[in-house]
């Protein structure tokens, strides 16, 4: 199991740990580009967006509401927050584990990409 993202599920690698329940977690991301940054992911490995399966797309909702929840919770939900999902190489995913970053704390640049 080289993933490290399922090394993180697996409590084999640190890190903070703000929500847990059966499909997903969320933690800190290692290396934050804004004062909140945060990464939602599932605990399967799925290895990306375009591996989702129809029967599992119900998890996309369920990350964006957790994300929800996470925002309130860190005081950026009436300022204003960005949720990514990096897609592949040219979409700039690094981590082939699927995740959703939730974003916020600052302005955020009005560039997509
Ligand atoms: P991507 O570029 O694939 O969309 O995002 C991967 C994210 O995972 C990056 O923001 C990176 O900083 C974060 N990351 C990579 N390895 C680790 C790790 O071991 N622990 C934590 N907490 N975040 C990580
Ligand atoms: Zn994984």
């Amino acid at each position: 199991m080289d993933c490290i993202f399922c090394q993180i599920v697996a409590g084999k690698v640190p890190s903070e740990i703000l929500y847990q329940d059966e499909e997903l977690i969320a933690f800190r991301d290692i290396n934050p580009i804004a004062p909140t940054h945060l990464v939602i992911i599932p605990r399967e490995h799925i290895p990306s967006l375009a591996d989702l399966s129809e029967a599992q797309s119900p998890l996309t909702g369920h990350m964006v509401n957790i994300a929800n929840q996470l925002a309130k919770r860190e005081g950026i939900a009436e300022g204003g927050y960005r949720l990514v999902i990096n897609c592949g190489e040219e979409g700039g995913q690094a981590v082939p584990h699927l995740h959703m970053h939730l974003l916020g704390g600052r302005k955020l640049s009005d560039k997509l990409g």
